[in-house]
């Protein structure tokens, strides 16, 4: 495939994640459309759980407090947050905002059903993307690429290599989640983000 048929491949794909209702008609609530926002040329890939209320509105992923927190991250690895969301790709498990959870404490967690049916789309965005390093960011979407029931101990600060991709996991950033605020779990992030670092510094040597 050359590049303009992968560009149109691509923008096809956006269009189609735009227009899906695949959770809705299985009797999921979620609002649409699909949030995944960045370039075909990216080499690096940050996938989260499901858009927040404030990506919905703002139309791109990690916005509001979660992304200021992930792009507190990044730039401690020496990313750029403007040159990111321009030249980079930042995708989820499932696209659509899945609700408020019976508390209205945080976001409803996309069930399995919603996951299954969203993947299709994330294996065809990794596969037309074909990038360098993926970041997983909080559970679910580090269970992509790990035994299910994982923990974030066992993964955060860690790498591995898969299909000549590597994989850096980091916690969710969102104020709801807990884990990312405990104190003895800051050493392992900080070890993400030097992996993060490295790795971007081989990908974008200038
Ligand atoms: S979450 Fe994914 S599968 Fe479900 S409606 Fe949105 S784009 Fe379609």
């Amino acid at each position: 495939m050359n590049k303009k048929q992968r560009q149109e491949q691509f923008d096809a794909l956006q269009e189609r994640m735009h227009a899906c209702r695949l959770c809705r008609k299985a009797g999921f609530y979620i609002e649409p459309p699909a949030i995944a926002k960045g370039s075909l040329g990216a080499k690096i890939v940050t996938i989260g759980q499901a858009p927040g209320v404030t990506e919905v509105v703002a139309k791109r992923p990690f916005n509001a407090g979660s992304g200021t927190r992930l792009f507190k991250w990044l730039g401690e690895a020496g990313i750029d947050e403007d040159w990111f969301r321009r030249t980079q790709y930042m995708t989820a498990v499932t696209k659509c905002f899945p609700g408020k959870n019976k508390t209205g404490g945080g976001d409803r967690a996309p069930s399995p059903t919603e996951q299954a049916l969203c993947r299709p789309y994330l294996d065809e965005e990794l596969e037309l993307v074909q990038p360098k390093l993926i970041i997983p960011i909080g559970r679910l979407a580090i269970e992509v690429f790990y035994p299910r029931g994982v923990s974030l101990e066992e993964v955060v600060g860690t790498e591995i290599q898969k299909d000549g991709r590597w994989i850096v996991p980091l916690p969710h950033p969102s104020g709801a989640s807990r884990w990312h605020q405990i104190a003895e779990n800051k050493p392992l992030i900080n070890k993400a983000i030097r992996k993060i670092k490295k790795r971007y510094r081989e990908l974008y040597p200038n």
